[in-house]
């Protein structure tokens, strides 16, 4: 793998879920797993969660990244996580460097949040490859979130794996809890579905302004931040890269799993 200078890293989107998801063998956990098998180790991860959110963009920059929980109510067993991957201060210099009119700042402090380690948990179980996040920075609109993503391209072709981890359908307020396993509303599924046609139809621009996408997409998407990893996603697909979805399902009415890989697996 990558002797051809032209070759590509995957680049992944996840849907997470619930912080559980780290600790369950489920069929979200055993996809994730799946999709680790089939594509090329990474040399290290640069990962954009949903759940880190900061005035101006940042990245982690300690060596050893702490585990950081956060979410409440869930079983003791999900506090005792712990992820200890390493950081990157090479790879976090790199994307300043090539982002340099976004003005990322390095984090000193930041360890990796639940939307990274509860994937990548189960993607890289032994905690061995370097982890980098960015965070999503809220004063940027859709579109400069995209091009940001465009702008991390080069790390595909140095087995950097770029991960986004949110979901497309995240409506908190409406979820039932006892729907966990009966899939989704409708105007859930019908929002799923027509950002999956878009995403199939290479449709980026409709993808940036979901807004304007109808109701069901605007109950779908009711605050940017699990939404926003799907744009540096597809900023950052090639025009001959391959799209593959996986844990296509939804979960408590209003929470759907699609994750989706972007080239050659
Ligand atoms: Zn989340």
């Amino acid at each position: 793998m990558f002797e051809d200078q032209e070759q590509l890293m995957p680049v992944l989107f996840v849907g997470h879920g619930s912080p559980m998801n780290a600790v369950e063998d489920n069929e979200f956990s055993r996809g994730w797993k799946a999709v680790a098998g089939k594509i090329p180790v990474p040399a290290a991860i640069l990962c954009i969660s949903a759940h880190w959110e900061t005035k101006g963009p940042y990245v982690t920059a300690i060596e050893n990244p702490g585990t950081i929980h956060d979410f409440g109510g869930f079983p003791q067993v999900l506090f005792e996580v712990q992820y200890p991957a390493p950081g990157n201060p090479a790879l976090v210099q790199e994307i300043i460097s090539m982002t340099r009119e976004n003005a990322i700042l390095p984090d000193q402090r930041r360890g990796l949040d639940h939307g990274t380690w509860s994937v990548l948990k189960n993607m890289y179980p032994k905690s061995d490859i370097p982890i980098v996040q960015l965070s999503l920075d809220y004063n940027k609109t859709p579109q400069a979130h995209y091009v940001l993503g465009k702008q991390l391209f080069q790390l595909r072709k140095k087995r950097i794996l770029i991960v986004g981890s949110g979901n497309i359908v995240h409506n908190l307020s409406m979820v039932d809890w006892d729907m966990m396993d009966d899939g989704g509303y409708d105007w859930a599924l019908e929002a799923d579905s027509r950002i999956k046609k878009l995403i199939t139809e290479d449709k980026h621009t409709d993808l940036i302004n979901y807004a304007s996408l109808g109701k069901e997409v605007q109950m779908a998407v009711p605050t940017p931040e699990h939404y926003l990893p799907l744009l540096y996603i597809l900023a950052l697909k090639g025009a001959r890269d391959k799209l593959s979805f996986f844990n296509e399902k939804a979960v408590g009415g209003s929470l759907t799993m699609t994750s989706l890989v972007v080239g050659d697996m």
